[in-house]
């Protein structure tokens, strides 16, 4: 696609990136078949290519952004569908995430949005803050169809109050001791999956245990800084994003050889702190270092080969492979051949590629078209009658259990069942396998 950038925009490395993305799309559309706003909605311009052009004009005219473009940026979810799809290789990212800084910086919301996004950008990304809310929100839940017509902030106010139903699960971490480490890891412990996940960092530490690795504790790190990085605040993201650097680099530096990371979502933000640091001289190499060293569990435990599986009559599961995963980081059949290599039977859904609807805070801003996808993916994933559902990201484990009343579970929680560990909670709960 054609550009007209002047000299003094392309000096800034965000338009340049914008640029040379711009210029490898070649206008096929192959992307809008597997865009899930496309698929829904079918309008141009909530497909990936009818993104790409607004983009690329309110960039082009560093114009005021409008509300339709904001409208349809909004509703993107960062899913990376199309980056999958793209024949041309168009790094469809980098542009989505300049424009929503863009839009940050340019563009004033209603208030009610205004509100909304600063609630959640002061409170989500800190653990003991999430914490007080999860619990807050469950008292007031019984609230939400009340809080639902306040205008402006209604809908996304009582879709955190609903959200706060997902049980928590604060199970005490044990600490692994390995004699002989094969490995030396820290496990990125992140702010939303410790408060309403907690079991399964505790699955991670005995799998990783049983698997030769020894588990360092690295004080201080903190959210990777995605849930920033997508509502546009750059600032905030760019701090935790140092801070998280300044920590693991220590432990690099102390001997620690992969960050190991349970939560997808993060992990696709942590591969991407080189590029997203690039501009910054003191931390730009450190951040490619901290790069290069992340792995999905999923990933680490293929490397380093799973336990013998114990579990005699593993039951069915149908796997959801998270966007971060499949897309964000080309991580699609590892999970499903260790689940199967841990002797269950799994079976994939329907439109495999297809979002659940979580996409980080996605569910909360754009309720309506969250909850279609989220249905729509339960019912596939429900055609093939498992005792489970498994995932690799909090957030969508939360989103899918919605609309299902199959237990879902991090793939991990089964990896650590199949080879010794206890049964996941929530099929305990559900009475079942
Ligand atoms: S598939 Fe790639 S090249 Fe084709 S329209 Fe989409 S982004 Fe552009
Ligand atoms: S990231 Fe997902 S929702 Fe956004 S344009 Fe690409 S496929 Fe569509």
């Amino acid at each position: 696609m054609q550009t007209r950038f002047s000299p003094e925009q392309l000096a800034d490395p965000d338009t340049l990136t914008s640029e040379s993305v711009v210029r490898r799309c070649v206008h096929c559309g192959f992307c809008n078949a597997t865009c899930p706003t496309y698929a829904l909605l079918g309008d141009e311009l909530d497909s990936p290519r009818g993104r790409i052009v607004q983009i690329k004009e309110m960039l082009e005219r560093d114009a005021v952004p409008t509300v339709e473009t904001v409208r349809h940026v909004d509703r993107c979810l960062s899913c990376l569908a199309c980056e999958t799809t793209c024949p041309s290789g168009v790094s469809y990212r980098r542009l989505v995430d300049h424009a929503r800084a863009y839009i940050e910086a340019r563009y004033r919301r209603p208030p009610g949005e205004r509100l909304t996004r600063a609630l959640l950008a002061a409170v989500l990304p800190y653990r003991r803050r999430f914490a007080i809310a999860v619990r807050l929100g469950r008292l007031m839940r019984p609230l939400a169809p009340l809080v639902e017509r306040v205008p402006g902030l209604g809908p996304a106010a009582a879709e955190m109050l609903r959200l706060s139903a997902a049980p928590t699960a604060a199970v005490a971490q044990p600490v692994a001791v390995v004699d002989r480490p094969v490995r030396r890891v820290a496990l990125l412990e992140g702010c939303v999956e410790p408060v309403v996940g907690g079991q399964v960092q505790a699955a991670t530490r005995r799998l990783l245990a049983r698997m030769g690795c020894e588990v360092v504790a690295v004080p201080r790190a903190g959210c990777c800084g995605a849930l920033s990085h997508h509502l546009g605040r750059e600032g905030q993201a760019l701090a935790f994003m140092r801070a998280n650097v300044d920590r693991w680099s220590e432990a690099i530096d102390a001997g620690v050889d992969a960050i190991v990371v349970t939560a997808s979502g993060c992990g696709t933000m942590l591969k991407d702190y080189g590029h997203l640091l690039r501009s910054d001289e003191r931390y730009a190499e450190r951040a490619r270092r901290v790069a290069a060293r992340v792995r999905d569990i999923s990933e680490l435990a293929a490397e380093l080969g799973l336990p013998a599986a114990t579990l005699e009559d593993a039951p069915a599961i149908a796997y959801h492979a998270t966007c971060s995963l499949q897309h964000g980081q080309r991580i699609r059949d590892v999970p499903k051949h260790l689940l199967e290599a841990a002797g269950f039977r799994v079976s994939l859904p329907t439109e495999a590629h297809l979002c659940c609807g979580s996409a980080g805070t996605y569910n909360i801003l754009q309720p309506a078209i969250a909850r279609r996808l989220g249905a729509r993916k339960a019912a596939a994933l429900d055609a093939a009658a498992p005792a489970a559902i498994a995932s690799g990201n909090i957030g969508c484990m939360a989103q899918i259990a919605r609309f299902t009343a199959t237990p879902v579970v991090h793939t991990v929680e089964l990896l650590d069942w199949a080879t010794g560990g206890p049964k996941p909670p929530a099929l305990d709960t559900h009475g079942d396998g």
